[in-house]
């Protein structure tokens, strides 16, 4: 039997080199001169295992003609060019389904810290002033009473609405096409943001998701509103989001994602109402750890048995017996 190569494009973390000692690796980003490298080598190679960071772009596919499989260590795969793949055949597996519950906490952890302004307030414990100037002063929201809007309704986004319901809280939602879920469905993201006080973007990146949050579903969330972002970059306008915050359009903000990471915009972070995480939603050791072993389920399902436990929605036509 010849043996099966897998590419690693970019620096995995440990816990992918460890789910991955059976397969034979061919790590790129060790070679000296990676284009000669794959110009001699690329037709070797029939599956990448793609750190959730790192670009598949047209022209790494151009140079894999016998590529099958692509297992992305991540759920969001927006840095896979998916039509492109498609195009060409090659399968994509994702995460799915192996960091909803700790991106889900991380949400949860950004609308205590943004409503009940946690963070500052450990700040001013740490800086000496609840001894010298007094308490912290009274935070202007709670979650008590709350709506919380679900752009999203997805694995995180039911993780989340499941932990929002812990809380006492209202859930709606809105998706393109309503779920059998027991909360109300609202038609447009500006309805969704009219309704909700607290609205939580949980939709993936890319081009039908970009600035679907902008300065207008801003404008529908209101003063007390408060926005909580983990999930794109892209699909938040954060030149809209950065005035709303300065201006009071809305009261505050926490993200775990950025549009241009890691650069994150001076304006953000010049405004005490905007609580900014480096995108640590799934970075936990045992969820990284998990989500690199479902990558390598994925490849040794498709190798040992033509297989992929969690395909993407795009390959569903190129799935064995799917025709
Ligand atoms: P799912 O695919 O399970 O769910 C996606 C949801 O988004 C569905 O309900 C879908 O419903 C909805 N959706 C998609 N496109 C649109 C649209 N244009 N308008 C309205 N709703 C839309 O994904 P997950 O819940 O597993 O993950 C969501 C995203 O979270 C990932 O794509 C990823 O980018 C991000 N993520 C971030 C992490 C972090 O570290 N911060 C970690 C993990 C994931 P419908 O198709 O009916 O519209």
């Amino acid at each position: 039997m010849t043996e099966q190569i897998v590419l690693v494009p970019a620096p995995p973390d440990d816990f992918l080199l460890q789910a991955c000692g059976r397969f034979r690796l061919l790590r790129l980003w060790e070679e000296a001169d990676p284009d000669r490298y794959l110009a001699d080598h690329g037709g070797e190679v029939v599956a990448v295992a793609n750190p959730g960071h790192s670009p598949v772009p047209v022209s790494l596919l151009d140079r894999l003609p016998n590529l099958e499989l692509i297992a992305h260590v991540g759920v969001g795969y927006d840095s896979v060019d998916i039509e492109a793949a498609v195009a060409r055949g090659v399968l994509v597996a994702n995460a799915s389904g192996s960091n909803d519950n700790e991106v889900a906490d991380t949400a949860m952890g950004l609308l205590l810290m943004a409503v009940r302004e946690l963070g500052r307030a450990e700040q001013h414990l740490r800086a000496g002033r609840w001894e010298s100037d007094g308490p912290y002063p009274l935070t202007d929201l709670s979650l008590r009473g709350r709506t919380i809007g679900l752009l999203g309704m997805g694995r995180i986004g039911q993780a989340i609405a499941r932990r929002a319901e812990a809380f006492d809280m209202t859930v709606v939602y809105h998706t393109r096409t309503a779920r059998d879920v027991p909360y109300r469905h609202l038609p447009t993201p500006s309805a969704l943001a009219r309704t909700a006080d607290v609205l939580v973007v949980a939709v993936p990146g890319g081009a039908t998701t970009h600035h679907l949050v902008n300065a207008d579903v801003l404008t529908e969330l209101g003063p007390d509103g408060v926005l909580i972002n983990v999930a794109r970059g892209s699909i938040v306008d954060e030149e809209a989001l950065a005035a709303a915050l300065a201006d009071g359009t809305i009261h505050a903000a926490g993200l775990d994602v950025y549009e241009n990471e890691p650069h994150v915009p001076e304006e953000l972070l010049a405004l005490d109402n905007a609580v900014l995480l480096p995108h640590v939603g799934s970075a936990s050791v045992p969820t990284r750890r998990a989500m690199a072993e479902l990558a390598a389920e994925n490849l040794a399902a498709w190798f040992d048995r033509r297989e992929v436990l969690t395909p993407v929605p795009e390959c569903a036509g190129l799935l064995p017996g799917s025709e």
